[in-house]
């Protein structure tokens, strides 16, 4: 039976801006839920970062997960990998887990995308589920983001220290070429795993390949790490010559925060 009062869930997605709302708005809504659609494919990082916001809210953080894996899905499939036109695993593994942990309730989702981005996330498009956007409505950008962790004590997530700039699956075909690198460096396991999903694909016989047509197998190759590296190098030495003397993993993260297709990680309603 649907609850006759209205719910308030906070959407988690183990990044930086649902992480900054979640923190903002902890003294302002009382009851708030927080949530993590769970995959069960994310990164070590971005399960220690839930801790970390966990033990910041004095809250708990229920972890959804779907009746049915990415593997069960990715088989239903024919082995077909997910990417921006065939966004299956968003739909499967967030979006369904989430409206059903909602039910009929009458409920206000808090999103924490920001003012100065271009999007409005992945709405459901169930008429109980009201979305929230806090940040814009108050008018916060990235350096507000930023300052709202940093006085908090919560920080930014671990995974940015290595190159890596959004949650979500370790695979994930949003990922740049020069991330894929940071994971073969950083957790070649997850790498050698994300290489596995890389199957004909039965119907077909096409291959569906997480970066762009390019096969991780092939992506590993010295030659081609050190060429992504090298390009890499020059988008950086680019941002240099405009003055701006950035790390390169500031290079990357700022490229994808002006790119109007970017999304910080997967979360329900703001994939
Ligand atoms: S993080 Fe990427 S691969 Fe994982 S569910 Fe979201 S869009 Fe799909």
């Amino acid at each position: 039976m649907a609850s006759t009062e209205t719910r308030h869930i906070l959407s988690l997605s183990g990044g930086k801006d649902s992480a900054a709302l979640a923190v903002y708005l902890r003294d302002r809504i009382e009851n708030m839920e927080y949530i993590f659609n769970d995959t069960g494919k994310e990164l070590p990082e971005t399960y220690q970062y839930l801790d970390r916001i966990g033990d910041y809210l004095g809250r708990p953080v229920t972890r959804l997960n779907a009746e049915t894996t990415f593997d069960h899905w990715y088989d239903m499939y024919g082995g077909m990998i997910p990417s921006n036109h065939r966004r299956w695993c968003t739909k499967m593994l967030k979006l369904k887990p989430f409206e059903q942990y909602v039910g009929d309730d009458s409920v206000v989702n808090y999103i924490g995308i920001r003012a100065d981005e271009n999007r409005k996330g992945y709405i459901s498009h169930k008429t109980n589920i009201t979305p929230a956007y806090p940040f814009i409505d108050d008018g916060l950008v990235l350096d507000d983001i930023k300052r709202i962790l940093r006085d908090s004590g919560v920080g930014l997530p671990p995974y940015t220290e290595w190159g890596r700039t959004r949650s979500g699956c370790y695979f994930c075909f949003y990922q740049q070429k020069i991330e894929w690198v940071a994971l073969l460096e950083r957790h070649p396991d997850l790498y050698a795993k994300a290489e596995e999903y890389e199957k004909e694909f039965e119907p077909t016989g096409n291959l569906f390949t997480w970066s762009n047509g390019e096969k991780l197998s092939d992506l590993r190759k010295p030659e081609r790490v050190a060429q992504i590296r090298a390009d890499a190098a020059k988008r950086a030495a680019k941002q240099k010559g405009r003055g701006k003397n950035l790390r390169l993993v500031d290079v990357f993260r700022r490229e994808f925060e002006q790119d109007p297709e970017f999304e910080e990680g997967c979360l329900v309603c703001s994939v």
